[in-house]
């Protein structure tokens, strides 16, 4: 068989077993993306089917529901967070309850919101018990799922809410306050950490802080910022 009868082999192959979709494989990344750039909605949905049973870490026995992310596909923002909350856990929705709701205020003060032009997420799918910080091991299973998101998205901005997130993204063991007002990289986009809205639940003082970081996040997601 010359060259071009074992290409036409291949792509009759290639549709018996995958149809007319082009998928991408990539080394680190178990599970195949379906780029589909003219319906992202659907493509990041199906994403979410094809993972929302995963078994891949011990979480998966104590879960009660694999919380994927939610919000606008096409955002430039990316919120991350470490791990579903217990109601994060009963809802199957990030950041629900009382932090979520600090978090929409703070969304709704920059001019967003978790549908528009908004993405939210947390590095683990599924909750760790009694809210304990991710293992090492549980985040090299869950990580890839969360660059999979990130390939879907393509967002101007990441950012990590707290330090735990911040500590896995940026891959620095290092206090919040060293965190803060910098710019890091994360699989070639620009990242900053700022607070957890747990936490600025907890003290107050820290309310000013996020605030300063959510404008600038806003100036520069908005574009008046580089
Ligand atoms: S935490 Fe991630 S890797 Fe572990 S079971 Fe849930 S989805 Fe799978």
């Amino acid at each position: 068989m010359n060259n071009l009868e074992l290409f036409h082999e291949f792509i009759q192959r290639y549709k018996i077993l995958y149809g007319n979709v082009i998928y991408k494989f990539d080394e680190d990344i178990d599970n195949a993306v379906q780029y589909n750039d003219t319906n992202l909605n659907a493509s990041i949905g199906k994403y979410e089917t094809s993972i929302r049973n995963c078994q891949e870490c011990k979480l998966s026995n104590t879960r009660l529901n694999f919380v994927f992310g939610m919000g606008d596909p096409n955002a430039d923002l990316l919120l991350v967070g470490e791990a579903p909350s217990k109601e994060d856990d009963i809802k199957g929705t990030p950041f629900a309850g009382k932090i979520g709701n600090l978090l929409d205020n703070i969304l709704s003060a920059i001019g967003r919101n978790r549908f528009k032009g908004v993405y939210i997420t947390n590095i683990l799918k599924c909750r760790p018990p009694k809210n304990r910080d991710p293992l090492i091991s549980e985040v090299n299973k869950c990580e890839p799922y969360l660059k999979n998101q990130l390939k879907f998205i393509k967002p101007k901005l990441i950012i990590a809410l707290g330090r735990i997130a911040g500590k896995i993204l940026l891959q620095q063991d290092i206090p919040l306050e060293d965190m803060r007002k910098k710019t890091f990289n994360y699989l070639d986009t620009p990242v900053r950490v700022t607070y957890h809205p747990a936490s600025l639940l907890i003290n107050k003082n820290l309310k000013q802080l996020a605030w300063d970081d959510f404008q600038w996040i806003r100036d520069y997601v908005d574009g008046n910022k580089n």
